[in-house]
């Protein structure tokens, strides 16, 4: 009789897990459960002002290859599309300040740059350069990301750069994200280097004639990649609007329950959010324990449509960061309309704003009606806008970003032990554990898959 496995979450993990499944064995029986009545998860792309526009992603990193891959084997090569400016601004004091060049995620590495910004003042400047000069003082595994920018390089570069930066990415307080997980590239730079500015320009040395993009979209939106993918896995057995309810083990067998039926399999691949696998894993209490012991923070994204030329602001660059420190709602503005070609037109600016972070959920609390007005006042007020909102969309991510705290790597290896003892066969994809990042969610997926036709072997 041929294997069964089901996945269970239907964002860009469970599906490359489905498709690393169907490739790798394209005899055994798969189901992927899916809780919404539609697939991609935090992955959503939807009609905005005539174009197809994000409400989540809108790019990936080109630095590690699983996402890069997946869209060579879809054929999706030609729909690549990278960012057409890479400027971008941060907001210091009320002012808007272009980021100097030689950032690496926010850490400077060019001090002339840096000093001619005005983004830090001279004396921050100058202490940052002190990080050529101070010795080692790598403290071990476990430092935060925050901890370490600010003893190589000061407070003003961790709370107006790399905060910003970093932070909205996780939609985190960076002084609580494990470096070696949020920031792999400056940990690592630090780690193996006395100065951390040395550690990066080490690493940022390209071979001649090489200058590939950093993020890469799609022609039309994240949203065509789940769309592919869904695409090539053919007649598959893929349920929407099915959410589980828990899972369980029973002599032998790993059993699925949904709200109308249990069913049987070998193998899980557990791909939906870490606070819902805690819920669905209540029989296996001290891994549902640790799952639920994962914090997450939420975000509101509101998308604003405007006439361009209501836009006082010059439109040069990607976007803009807002630290904390600025005390507003607005934590980032993706210049979309800037930022992609193919969202550009003559006529409309089209900003991407953020609100909410860890620490931060006074922009969650808020109807859509008052979020959009707090919003706008502050965007119009820093861009100068003087004109009508077009069309404005409220998307909201809750718990949407899990915040790797220092030692989260450990807690996730111990999830998995108490996995295997417990619940052998079923295993974990997905944001929660080993990077948010769509690359990593791929990665993660082709490797869980990987492990249960391993695991299948075993029986
Ligand atoms: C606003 C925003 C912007 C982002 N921007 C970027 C970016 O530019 N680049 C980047 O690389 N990453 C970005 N990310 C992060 C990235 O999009 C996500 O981390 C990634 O898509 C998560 O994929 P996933 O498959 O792990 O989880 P999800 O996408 O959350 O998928 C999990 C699925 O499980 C389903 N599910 C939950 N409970 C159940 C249940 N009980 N039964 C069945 N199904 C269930 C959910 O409905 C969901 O479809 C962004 C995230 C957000 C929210």
């Amino acid at each position: 009789m041929s294997k069964k496995v089901i996945v269970v979450g239907g964002g860009i993990a469970g599906l490359a897990a489905f498709r690393q499944l169907q490739v790798q064995q394209p005899n055994i029986d798969v189901v992927l459960l899916e809780a919404s009545p539609q697939l991609g998860g935090k992955i959503r792309t939807t009609d905005f002002l005539g174009r197809q526009i994000d409400e989540g992603a809108d790019a990936f990193i080109t630095r590690v290859p699983w996402a890069l891959e997946l869209c060579d084997q879809l054929g999706l090569d030609s729909f690549l599309v990278s960012p057409a400016s890479s400027n971008a601004y941060v907001l210091i004091n009320g002012v808007l300040r272009k980021l100097p060049k030689g950032l690496v995620l926010g850490v400077p590495t060019k001090l002339l740059p840096l000093i001619r910004s005005r983004v830090v003042s001279p004396f921050a400047a100058l202490r940052a350069g002190f990080d050529r000069f101070l010795p080692d003082d790598w403290p071990g595994d476990d430092e935060s990301v925050g901890g370490l920018i600010r003893r190589r390089m000061g407070d003003q570069i961790a709370d107006r750069l790399v905060d910003p930066l970093i932070g909205s990415i996780n939609a985190g307080d960076t002084d609580h994200l494990d470096a070696a997980l949020a920031a792999p590239q400056l940990e690592t730079a630090a780690r193996r280097h006395r100065s951390l500015i040395s550690g990066l320009k080490e690493q940022t040395k390209k071979p001649a004639g090489t200058s590939a993009p950093v993020f890469l979209g799609l022609e039309l939106g994240m949203g065509q990649l789940i769309e592919t993918l869904v695409r090539s896995l053919g007649e598959a057995d893929i349920r929407t609007g099915t959410p589980v309810t828990g899972i369980n083990k029973n002599s032998g067998n790993l059993v699925v329950r949904t709200q109308q039926t249990s069913i049987e399999c070998d193998a899980v691949i557990l791909a939906t959010p870490a606070h819902q696998a805690a819920l669905l894993l209540a029989e296996c209490q001290t891994a549902a324990d640790r799952l639920s012991s994962i914090e997450h923070a939420s975000v509101a994204m509101v998308t604003m449509g405007f006439r361009q030329a209501d836009v006082g602001h010059p439109l040069d660059g990607s976007g803009m960061l807002i630290p904390r420190g600025e005390g507003l709602l607005t934590t980032a503005v993706s210049w979309g309309s800037s930022k992609w070609p193919h969202w550009t037109d003559t006529e409309h600016a089209i900003f991407r704003v953020s609100a909410g972070r860890a620490g931060d959920t006074r922009a969650l609390a808020l109807e859509d009606d008052e979020l959009v007005e707090a919003l706008l006042t502050e965007v119009a007020n820093i861009l100068d806008i003087n004109g009508d909102l077009l069309e404005w969309r409220v998307s909201r991510w809750i718990d949407a970003f899990p915040q790797y705290a220092p030692g989260h790597d450990r807690l996730v290896a111990a999830i998995e032990r108490d996995l295997r003892s417990e619940m052998g066969g079923l295993f974990l994809a997905g944001a929660g554990y080993k990077g948010i990042g769509i690359p990593a969610c791929i990665q993660q997926g082709n490797q869980s898959a990987e492990a249960a036709l391993d695991y299948l072997k075993t029986l």
